[in-house]
């Protein structure tokens, strides 16, 4: 089973699609689980404080280290002082284990990088909000840093829907046989009824050979068609 914990301030952005087809299924069929983990729970003052004004002034607010250095240690199940600052110490001691932080400024999201992380059994996702995290958590707590596009969104909550998806997606179970050859063979244009489709004085019309029941030629199409991931 593929563990997924998701560190946010907002646990419950993720729970209706989670509820949703695909991931449902799979989690029904315990092939992935999914911890949501309240960033709040961890902060240390009374007030629940998870942020703070970044050093060097500049508007909003940055997400603290503190509250997400002792989530981590509770997923790991380890004391604080035995958090392994040293990558390669982290690596030996939990293989199985990467923690990820999401980033405008990480590695761009891509299929190979999917197929990666889909060996590991603990993938720790940690969401930032406001400006940003403090940077100590990508440098000495997190794995590896990762950006899904070249845009910037308001949190790093729909960056790690994205990945549980993608990564779901690769594990053995979770897709249909049917589903599973489609992503074998890549991502190739498909049309369903009805043949013609009439706006005004336009007829969308669907490519001849997708209806000429010549499976070979239909084949060749979509193998010329096809994107390869
Ligand atoms: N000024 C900040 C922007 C922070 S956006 C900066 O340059 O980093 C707030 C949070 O949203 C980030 O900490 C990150 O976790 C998430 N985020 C925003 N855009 C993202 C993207 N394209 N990929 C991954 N995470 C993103």
């Amino acid at each position: 089973m593929t563990n997924f914990y998701i560190i946010t301030i907002f646990p419950e952005a993720f729970v209706s699609y989670l509820k949703t087809s695909i991931l449902e299924r799979a989690q029904r069929k315990r092939i992935i689980k999914i911890n949501l983990i309240n960033l709040r729970d961890f902060a240390f003052d009374k007030h629940k404080t998870v942020d703070d004004r970044p050093y060097g002034g500049g508007p909003g607010m940055v997400l603290k280290i503190e509250p997400i250095f002792k989530a981590i240690c509770s997923i790991l199940k380890i004391s604080h002082k035995n958090f392994p600052i040293s990558k390669k110490v982290r690596k030996s001691k939990f293989p199985k284990t990467r923690i990820i932080v999401f980033s405008p400024r990480g590695k761009k999201l891509d299929q190979k990088t999917v197929r990666r992380l889909s060996k590991y059994n603990n993938l720790v996702l940690i969401c930032g909000r406001y400006e940003g995290i403090d940077e100590r958590v990508s440098k000495y707590i997190a794995d590896e840093e990762i950006s899904i596009g070249d845009y910037i969104l308001s949190g790093g909550e729909l960056p790690a829907m994205v990945l549980i998806e993608a990564v779901s997606r690769q594990l053995p179970g979770v897709l249909g046989k049917k589903e599973s050859l489609e992503e074998i063979k890549g991502s190739y244009p498909v049309y369903t009824r009805p043949e013609v489709f009439i706006v005004g004085d336009k007829k969308l019309t669907v490519p001849r050979i997708l209806l000429s029941g010549d499976h070979k030629k239909i084949e060749e199409w979509r193998n010329y068609h096809q994107k390869n991931i």
